[in-house]
């Protein structure tokens, strides 16, 4: 049977195992075409803050998850040549999965020229509302480039805890862990600290889930109410680059990794975190879907010790799903304004959207805000932007919950071959029915 077909079959296999998410999925999606927000505001509005609700509350364990996790990951591995050999893979590979993932976005955009199509398409009211936010943004990378790398140094981590910043956080995090890790036994007490509050959150995580379905559904129905069909329509050609892209990466290219880099097999896993990719789809948050990602590898037999160091930190850095979206969206606002698509051009583009996607954090709408680094960097004025800019906030939902499966898989993929290469992986649970929660 063909790769593909066994990916599809393992996704169907996994919906059917979490069939009550599917269904709030399905629902929802069916309601927002039902519903358009304009005309139905009361009952929008309750489905709303079920949304955010739901949203909150699964963000709520996300700061104690990514602490004790990297603490416990770090720590865990203890000697610092294994740490170095972990993290020089993780990075190498994180690396690798990117830069295939631009080049893809590159060329399916060049190939299918969605912003010829999106030429002369102008929607006022979206252009107002977002006109400020593009110029303030823009105006902010351009006084404050030095200024953005300096905010990356944790200078105050309680600060950066209370307004979650998550890279100073992880670059803080990780450094007192190095340091717990050659502190000896005096360390070990903090660390079952950390243990006992990291078992604590999965168990939270596992109650949190139960909100899944209805969570799922109010968040699907509101933004599919959202999208407004018709303009869905006029720019169907910049979705399409970006389904196209998504789908390459999700269907081919995670799967060659597994192939290439372990003997890992790709149904296995896709089925193995199914519910986390439905989850990612709802949430449109790979930082809300991380307790669950790091659930659903574990009972699959990835070790403790690579998921809680790898699956936090791709959860803010590896974003390749968000990387695509960047590439395509300014190259078809390239495309929009006539702007000469140099190979130097392209590759600049490719290059920004790979740091501004690994500078997003994995919350609904944050590669959206980070693309303004990618035009700045490429000297576009606000002026330029406005027009190409509310156009892709008109997709931006539906591309977001799209490009966060891909961000959330592919940091799978990349845990599940690092377990692999490290013998820190259970074949037995990643193939066998038994899984650690049924056994
Ligand atoms: N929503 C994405 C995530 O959480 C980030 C983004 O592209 O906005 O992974």
């Amino acid at each position: 049977m063909g790769l593909h077909m066994q990916v599809i079959i393992a996704l169907l296999l996994g919906i059917k195992r979490n069939g009550h998410i599917f269904i709030g999925l399905i629902l929802g999606i069916l309601l927002g075409i039902f519903l358009p927000a304009e005309h139905y505001g009361q009952v929008y509005k309750i489905l709303d803050f079920i949304g955010q609700a739901f949203i909150s509350i699964i963000q709520m364990v996300v700061l104690p998850l990514v602490i004790s996790a990297i603490i416990i990951g770090i720590s865990n591995i203890g000697d610092s040549k294994q740490l170095a050999k972990f993290g020089g893979k993780m990075l190498l590979y994180y690396g690798i999965i990117t830069v295939i993932a631009v080049s893809i976005a590159a060329f399916i955009a060049l190939a299918l020229q969605p912003g010829l199509a999106a030429k002369g398409l102008v929607n006022p009211d979206v252009i107002q509302s977002v006109q400020g936010y593009v110029a303030d943004a823009l105006q902010y990378q351009k006084e404050n480039l030095v200024q953005i790398f300096l905010d990356i140094i944790p200078k105050n981590p309680f600060a950066s805890l209370s307004e979650g910043h998550m890279i100073p956080i992880i670059i803080f995090v990780s450094i007192f862990a190095v340091a717990l890790s050659r502190t000896g036994e005096i360390a070990r007490p903090l660390v079952s600290l950390f243990e006992s509050i990291f078992a604590a959150t999965m168990k939270v995580t596992d109650w949190i889930m139960y909100l899944a379905a209805p969570g799922i559904f109010a968040l699907t129905a509101t933004s599919v109410s959202q999208f407004g069909v018709s303009v869905f329509h006029d720019i169907s050609k910049y979705a399409l680059a970006i389904v196209v892209a998504l789908a390459i990466q999700f269907f081919v290219v995670y799967p060659l990794m597994l192939k290439l880099f372990s003997k890992v097999p790709v149904g296995k896993l896709y089925s193995a975190i199914s519910e986390a990719i439905m989850v990612a789809f709802g949430t449109a948050s790979s930082s809300a879907t991380l307790p669950l990602t790091i659930t659903c590898c574990e009972k699959r037999g990835i070790s403790n010790k690579v998921c809680s160091f790898v699956l936090p930190l791709g959860a803010t850095l590896n974003m390749d799903g968000t990387a695509i979206m960047q590439t395509i969206a300014v190259i078809f606002i390239a495309q929009m304004y006539g702007i000469n698509l140099t190979p130097l051009l392209i590759i600049e583009i490719a290059f920004l959207a790979i740091i501004a996607s690994s500078t997003s954090a994995g919350i609904p709408g944050a590669g959206i805000i980070t693309i303004a680094l990618i035009l700045n960097g490429i000297g576009l004025t606000p002026e330029q932007l406005v027009v190409g800019f509310s156009l892709l906030f008109t997709l931006e939902r539906f591309t977001d919950m799209l490009r966060t499966i891909c961000n959330v898989t592919s940091d799978t993929v990349v845990a599940a071959i690092i377990a692999d290469n490290e013998n820190e992986l259970n074949y037995e649970l990643l193939c066998g029915e038994n899984s650690k929660d049924k056994a």
